[in-house]
């Protein structure tokens, strides 16, 4: 594979060399991690960036809906709109968000628009990286704003909110009593709540909904990076796409307020350094996974730890040094 053509084409906003590229960063083979390691090198040399939006909701909370009516919104402002989809729990389900193809179909066909399923992958550190690099790639091919969904599984949504610039979560109209169903620490990392389907029968119980979540919002420890208007509640409707504009419009205000204060630039190095040390972690757990004769020196040194013969302080000491990082 030619990975220079590949970058060019990229960065060319060709949607196919996207796609082969996000494949060549999902293959967990050695010589595709190469090639797509030196791909991200060249393109990062573009510069360009995108808005990147994480969205978080449980199932059937509207997410695609939302993100098909949003995305179609941006797109008919002349934005370019990636959407790509975080769910480690597809492996065990066999299914994958925004892997059927019916999801989001206007969206999909929508020649300012890129879609990328869930793949299946089980480990969250292979979906992190995999997410990460194709922001990356997404990026150098000139979208405006990559929309980063996820289902609602905590772990999933604290790593999608430590690569988007705004973390948006999505929740249906409930009674009092759910508001408690949301996790405080998926509270504390929303920037917007957006409380979906404030339409029909369901307008009046949004609207109390999303009173709620104002009240609980407020109660939360303030941001002095960020106006003290927000993280902020609103309700929308994804089916009749009422509240999208005044939402794109929020997410507008606060992340140009970050970038004129400096936090946007601040926020997304710190992230990068948060990678870096992730990736260099995954990696030597990957050599330590691999390599035969250190498995076998873990497992022996793990029975001479159990039976007391051996320290675990000599115990790890010992494989450190086995895998030359001691
Ligand atoms: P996801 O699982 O979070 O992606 O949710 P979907 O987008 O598939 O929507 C789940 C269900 O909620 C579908 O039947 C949608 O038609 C419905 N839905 C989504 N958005 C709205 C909305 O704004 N209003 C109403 N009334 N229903 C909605």
């Amino acid at each position: 594979m030619d990975i220079t053509d590949l970058a060019t084409r990229i960065q060319n906003g060709e949607r196919r060399a996207l796609a082969r590229a996000i494949t060549l960063v999902e293959s967990g083979r050695a010589d595709h991690r190469a090639q797509a390691v030196e791909l991200l090198e060249q393109l990062a040399k573009t510069q360009r960036q995108a808005l990147r939006i994480g969205l978080s909701g449980t199932p059937g909370v509207g997410k695609s809906t939302f993100i098909e009516a949003f995305g179609m919104m941006l797109t008919g402002q002349g934005l370019r709109v990636a959407v790509l989809a975080v769910d480690p729990s597809s492996a065990r389900s066999g299914g994958s968000i925004l892997g059927d193809k019916t999801r989001m179909e206007r969206l999909s066909r929508d020649p300012n628009a890129f879609i990328r399923p869930s793949p299946s992958q089980s480990a969250l550190g292979g979906v992190a990286r995999r997410t990460r690099e194709s922001i990356a790639l997404c990026e150098a091919a000139g979208f405006d704003v990559v929309l980063i969904e996820t289902v609602g599984v905590g772990q999933s949504e604290t790593m999608v909110a430590e690569m988007s610039d705004l973390f948006i979560l999505l929740l249906a109209p409930a009674g009092g009593d759910e508001l408690q169903g949301v996790k405080r620490g998926i509270m504390e990392m929303a920037d917007i709540i957006l409380v979906n389907k404030a339409d029909g029968d369901l307008k009046a119980t949004a609207t109390r909904t999303c009173a709620d979540y104002a009240g609980a919002l407020r109660l939360l420890r303030k941001r002095p990076y960020d106006p003290p208007e927000f993280p902020k509640a609103m309700t929308v409707s994804a089916v009749e796409e009422h509240g999208l504009a005044e939402a794109w419009a929020e997410m507008r205000a606060l992340s140009d307020w970050r970038r004129e204060q400096g936090h946007f630039d601040a926020r997304r190095a710190e992230q990068a350094r948060h990678w870096f040390e992730e990736e260099v972690r995954q990696g030597l757990l990957a050599r330590l996974h691999q390599d035969p004769q250190t498995r076998a020196q873990m497992r022996a040194l793990g029975e001479g730890v159990a039976r007391g013969e051996v320290s675990i302080g000599a115990a790890t000491r010992d494989i450190l040094v086995a895998l030359g990082a001691a």
